[in-house]
């Protein structure tokens, strides 16, 4: 029971599809809590920087990481 309360109160998180995300960093720079970090990673594209989220408990849910991705590389998730 306990379990499930505590599951229904998680707010949701970031999820980042690192094959549709196009490493502009525009949501680290958005968020309002710096809870997005930015790490070197290669692609089809050479190395890039791509969004993480580096404390899930930081985040506040406010979505706007998600409404300003320019390519849909971002839904909001709880585990
Ligand atoms: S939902 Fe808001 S607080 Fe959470 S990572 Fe996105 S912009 Fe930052
Ligand atoms: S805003 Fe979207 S495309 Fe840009 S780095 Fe973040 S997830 Fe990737």
């Amino acid at each position: 029971m306990l379990t499930n309360m505590t599951r229904q109160s998680q707010k949701p998180t970031p999820r980042f599809d690192r094959e549709v995300c196009i490493a502009c960093t525009m949501c680290a720079g958005i968020c309002p809590t710096g809870v997005i970090g930015l790490e070197i990673r290669n692609s089809a594209r050479g190395f890039r920087r791509f969004p993480v989220l580096t404390d899930e408990k930081r985040c506040i849910g406010c979505k706007a990481c998600e409404q300003d991705c320019p390519s849909g590389a971002i839904q909001m998730g709880s585990i």
